[in-house]
């Protein structure tokens, strides 16, 4: 099959498995290019493991620290006339590579809320990996079923209290438009906070405690973000903050219910980076474009591998964790610096179609768009025929 990309508006329903392979093998080398291999966890569960920082998390888990790994995602393997996903073929390139440096590297494809692939991911640890020091919550979901009750909850990205305009970009065609977005109901937060929130974070601690798969000093993290004010309306103070507000708070409970594994949950705010899950939130590709070329011009700007290897040194550095007053690990520090939102501020002040070309740097948001699936890499030949059909 010669696979091409094909964007339906900020997703992209081909994925191909050369490009997916040297995505993450390029991951993988930047950290072992850092050459340091740091004291930390060494047995860990990566949920949301496929794609974007999870993903990043387990390759610098197993290649910065040495660390066996299960993997748990929801992905979709290859049909007659379809690629699988990109999370997909970068596991089979993270699995093959693991394994030949001589890791475990397991995986489990399913829906992580669910009780059966919770229980399967029990079996397969305590067969192949034993107690963990170490779990990694990065999933990404637009709806969750509870496994109790059966109700199946939808997220949104809305405001809260009032509606909210902005500035939009639609990334396939540069054109820098207005966007008006309604207030959330009371329900549709709800929702939100019950899929993105930290519930089900705190079930997957529970199931490995009973499970009796944690080990003494155990850490678990989840991801967050914060974000400029231009943001703030659509992110942070909108349902998909209610969402994180409430995982920041399930951190600390979890940190209570840890001490007897003289164990700690902490989140990290992670940087605003281009993943499928930022692709789909009004706004933030536009911020997203002009923090990009802020950030290569100081020579500041990191990707997902970056952050969390840089995260990975500094949770595991030895002594107390750097965090800010609310006991969070921040990734977003060189995204926050003064300077850096300074500029975007004046660059959002004049941003148009005109000027987005001098004030942003689109190209590159495409470009890492385009990795995300496996395209646009120079090295991979987009004319050859390939088996679509990779076996996990
Ligand atoms: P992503 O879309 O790249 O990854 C999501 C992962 O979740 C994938 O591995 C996917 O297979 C998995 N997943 C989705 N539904 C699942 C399910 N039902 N069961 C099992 N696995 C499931 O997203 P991402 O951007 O890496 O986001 C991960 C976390 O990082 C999120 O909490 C997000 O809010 C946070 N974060 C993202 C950014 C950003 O800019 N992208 C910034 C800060 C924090």
């Amino acid at each position: 099959m010669i696979i091409k990309p094909k964007i339906r508006g900020f997703i992209c329903t081909t994925a191909h498995p050369t490009g997916c392979a040297e995505h993450v093998n390029r991951q993988i080398a930047y950290v072992k290019g850092t050459g340091r291999k740091l004291d930390g966890a060494k047995k860990v569960l990566v949920i949301g493991a496929s794609t974007g920082y999870g993903l990043a998390s387990r390759i610098a888990a197993t290649f910065g620290m040495g660390a066996d790994t299960v993997g748990l995602f929801f992905e979709r393997p290859a049909s007659d006339d379809r690629t699988a996903t990109a999370g997909w073929y970068n596991t089979a390139a993270f699995e093959q590579a693991a394994r030949e440096a001589g890791y475990v590297a397991e995986s489990i494809n399913g829906d992580a809320f669910s009780q059966e692939i919770k229980e399967a991911t029990l079996k397969l640890m305590k067969e192949k990996l034993g107690k963990i020091d170490h779990l990694v919550y990065s999933v990404a979901a637009p709806r969750r079923t509870d496994p109790v009750t059966g109700e199946t909850y939808a997220s949104v990205l809305k405001p809260v209290g009032q509606a909210y305009s902005n500035k939009t970009v639609n990334v396939q065609t540069g054109v820098v438009t207005d966007v008006t977005l309604e207030p959330a109901s009371e329900e549709e937060q709800r929702q939100t906070v019950k899929v993105m929130g930290g519930e089900d974070w705190s079930m997957w601690v529970e199931a490995l405690a009973d499970a009796d798969l944690l080990a003494d000093g155990f850490t678990t993290l989840a991801y967050s973000y914060i974000g400029p004010k231009v943001t703030h309306a659509i992110y942070r103070e909108g349902t998909i903050g209610r969402a994180k507000d409430h995982l920041e708070q399930t951190a600390h409970d979890l940190t209570t219910r840890l001490k007897p594994y003289n164990g700690r949950a902490y989140v990290s705010v992670n940087k605003a980076l281009v993943t499928q899950a930022s692709s789909a939130i009004p706004v933030v590709p536009l911020y997203i474009s002009i923090l990009y070329k802020i950030m290569q011009e100081k020579g500041l700007h990191e990707g997902c591998i970056e952050q969390m290897q840089r995260m990975y040194e500094r949770l595991y550095a030895g002594g107390e964790v750097l965090t800010d007053e609310r006991g969070r690990i921040r990734m977003d520090d060189w995204e926050m610096r003064e300077d850096v939102q300074q500029l975007v501020d004046e660059a959002w002040a004049q941003i148009s179609t005109e000027t987005l070309p001098e004030l942003g740097d689109l190209e590159s948001y495409r470009q890492e768009f385009l990795h995300l699936f496996g395209f646009g890499f120079d090295q991979v030949d987009y004319e050859a025929d390939v088996n679509p059909n990779v076996q996990l």
